[in-house]
């Protein structure tokens, strides 16, 4: 047994579920609580952090990040001593979406089992350097897809615990085909896709996050429009979940959430956004998209809204 794996186990609270469901705002908020702290998209630590030092939540790139150099020293004796580029390009080779199967299906050995067990390996590290820094019980991950969901069930030494977070699928279809300039990429614009994508996406990216269910993983579902409508109840649940206080969340106002700075990698441009937000819904889909293609998405992803109790009209 390796010293790692030896140690108490990590607890990570995983949030999965599709882009653009409010996974950003949600993992704040739970990261604020007593015992957690949010890390923001980890799946994108080699790729956005490391190699490209972008920009950390607290507003710093990452290598002049405080946390993160702290996490880079207790992993590895500092980033440079861990071979980037690779973590990088293992990532691509074994975390994107369509390699969901492969993570699934028995009897998945040779180069593509041994791939993902080197990045499984090297992920262990790094959260456990994460641990360290933080003193926190409780790391919240809003890497939100199944295959880092996956993945973290081959990390030695975790505890891993699923919220299931989803939100309404017009919601969803019209993020994404909104132009939106990006305040944590220097007004670069967020990627936009097709409604006939993403609504084929939402049903994938649930499916496979709820097939947790069939599993030992612990798994509970949040939606997004229930934790703006009753965040102290939602929060307070999925805390307990995660075996947390229920009562540590001092940060929730009537109708708002105050958000301190933490080190999210990567995610939606809100997590540089500080300070007292408003808690609510983004319903502008209701009047800005048209009636043909809202009925589009509906009828794409009925059984899915059926399923999470989402009215078809
Ligand atoms: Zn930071």
């Amino acid at each position: 047994m390796t010293p790692l794996a030896a140690e108490r186990p990590i607890r990570i609270l995983f949030l999965g579920g599709h882009g653009r469901s409010g996974s950003t705002l949600v993992s704040r908020a739970l990261g604020a609580a007593e015992g957690a702290s949010c890390v923001g998209e980890l799946r994108y630590l080699w790729t956005q952090g490391v190699t490209k030092n972008q920009l950390c939540g607290c507003r710093r790139r990452f290598a002049t990040c405080e946390f993160w150099q702290e996490v880079g020293r207790a992993a590895f004796d500092g980033w440079q001593n861990v071979d980037a580029a690779e973590m990088a390009g293992l990532h691509h080779s074994v975390m994107r979406i369509r390699h969901v199967p492969r993570h699934v299906l028995p009897g998945a050995d040779g180069p593509f089992a041994r791939r993902v067990q080197r990045y499984a390996d090297t992920m262990a590290t790094v959260y456990r350097g994460i641990s360290e820094v933080s003193g926190s019980s409780v790391i919240v991950d809003s890497s939100k897809f199944p295959t880092s969901a996956l993945l973290l069930r081959r990390v030695p030494g975790i505890d891993l615990r699923i919220v299931q977070l989803v939100r309404g699928p017009h919601g969803v279809v019209h993020s994404w085909s909104r132009k939106v300039r990006r305040a944590d990429k220097g007004g670069r614009l967020m990627a936009t896709h097709s409604p006939a994508q993403t609504a084929a996406e939402w049903l994938a990216f649930n499916a496979a996050i709820e097939s947790f269910r069939l599993t030992s993983t612990p798994w509970t579902l949040m939606r997004y429009e229930d934790f703006v409508a009753r965040p102290h109840r939602e929060l307070a649940r999925v805390l307990e979940f995660a075996g947390l206080p229920s009562a540590g969340t001092p940060f929730l106002g009537d109708g708002t959430i105050d958000l301190p700075a933490d080190h999210s990698v990567a995610g939606n441009p809100m997590r540089i956004r500080t300070g007292v937000v408003p808690l609510k819904a983004d319903e502008e889909w209701r009047t800005a998209m048209r009636p043909g293609r809202r009925r589009i998405v509906t009828a794409f992803t009925a059984p899915g809204m059926l399923r999470y109790g989402y009215p078809l009209r």
